[in-house]
């Protein structure tokens, strides 16, 4: 019989050329359990997934509740759905006022697609400007405007008229005109290894979009929900978009993805064709309900507000010769390393550690550390320790080659 890892190299499609591999029979909290029992700390939140820790007791109870009342009733947007209306009315409690209207899809990637079609459809235009080593996804709407050639060389064509500024650089912004029709950006670039914006970028992109008619979208897939030290990025910039972007910590655990805006931007997908976006599993009850009790989690125990001091003891404890940066603030950091041949190591090698960290897409000597915000400080101290140790192996690993 084969095992497991057998089957699932034999029947899983895989992209990867080198999956982690790791067989996880169970999760609680801050940690992952290997069918040996073996107990790994994961200090990535499934990519800033679990940001209340794996099955949290009122995520798990919210989705026992309603499988328990009814999962899948129609396509989205024609049945009032408690669970749909209950997280949507949440959400406008804790966005600025024109961020009301909440369409909930599967994914971030179909997030982007939905909200690239609505900025089309407001402005009539089509141009799209997006960031060099910005990541919004896989599909091909939001593989077009991904700022890396690589990935996106092999499947060309992909959408026309899109447009890569810098990041960070005025001067880029000219490339924003009257024929844009949005612009969208990462308030903190994810996967280009935690980049954060500096002088005042991101109100300069509101002005010059305000100036052209382009509206603006921020993905706050990845910083949503606590990453950057404040609820969203928005609230830590003071700077609003038209359109924002929502999903991986959004449903707690569970697939679901969003694009909120104004009631009366949303409504132009009403008509001319009507059904300007559909979907039919798009804010599945059951994922809306794990997400509504996640953010209520969020709220209640003050995960935000806790992740800064969190953030500060992470890289307080991060003090090792092979470290020369840890770069962000809040619960996403990039613990960038003194050269990039370390990288591969010391991930790879995470597991016998007891701990789990990965890579970015676009930053080849850093890895990621975006634990759930649930971590205690004992679990920070452990974990820093873990970590020291394997730099020590991965140090005495390239003297000894
Ligand atoms: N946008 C950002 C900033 C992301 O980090 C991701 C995923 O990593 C996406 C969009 C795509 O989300 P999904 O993988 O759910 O399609």
């Amino acid at each position: 019989m084969l095992t497991n890892r057998q089957l699932f190299l034999l029947h899983l499609g895989q992209t990867s050329a080198s999956p982690m591999m790791l067989e996880i029979v169970r999760a609680k909290g801050v940690y992952m359990y290997g069918p040996d029992g073996k107990e790994y700390m994961d200090l990535i939140s499934g990519v800033s997934v679990s940001n209340t820790g794996h099955g949290h007791p009122m995520v798990v109870e919210a989705v026992k509740n309603q499988v328990d009342l009814y999962m899948h009733l129609m396509v989205y947007g024609e049945m009032v759905q408690n669970p749909q209306v209950k997280y949507a009315e949440r959400l406008a409690g804790v966005l600025p006022a024109d961020l009301s209207s909440c369409y909930f899809v599967n994914s971030g990637s179909e997030a982007v697609e939905g909200a690239l079609k609505l900025a089309k459809r407001i402005t009539g235009k089509s141009r799209i400007i997006s960031f060099i080593n910005s990541y919004h996804g896989s599909t091909h709407g939001a593989l077009s405007i991904q700022g890396s050639e690589v990935y996106r060389n092999s499947f060309r064509p992909l959408l026309p008229d899109t447009f890569l500024a810098k990041f960070n650089d005025e001067e880029s912004l000219d490339s924003i005109n009257n024929k844009t029709a949005c612009v969208i950006i990462e308030p903190v670039q994810g996967e280009a290894g935690v980049i954060w914006p500096e002088n005042s970028f991101l109100e300069k992109v509101r002005t010059r979009c305000n100036d052209t008619g382009a509206l603006l979208i921020f993905d706050e897939i990845q910083t949503g929900f606590g990453r950057t030290g404040r609820m969203f990025a928005i609230d830590r910039f003071g700077v609003a978009p038209d359109i924002l972007l929502l999903a991986k910590a959004l449903g707690g655990g569970m697939p679901l993805g969003a694009f909120i805006s104004s009631k009366e931007k949303m409504s132009s997908l009403v008509s001319n064709p009507t059904l300007g976006h559909i979907t039919t599993f798009g804010g599945h009850p059951v994922c809306c309900a794990a997400g509504l009790a996640s953010l209520n989690v969020i709220i209640a125990e003050k995960l935000v507000e806790k992740s800064n001091h969190k953030s500060e003891l992470l890289k307080t404890k991060l003090k090792h010769p092979l470290i020369s940066e840890v770069r962000g603030e809040g619960l996403l950091l990039a613990v960038k390393l003194i050269d990039p041949e370390y990288i591969h190591y010391v991930i790879a090698h995470a597991p016998d550690y007891g701990l789990i960290l990965d890579y970015f897409l676009f930053c080849s000597d850093a890895f990621r550390i975006a634990p759930p915000l649930i971590i205690s400080e004992d679990e920070i101290s452990k974990a820093c320790i873990q970590i020291k140790l394997l730099l020590d192996d991965a140090m005495n690993y390239a003297t000894k080659k």
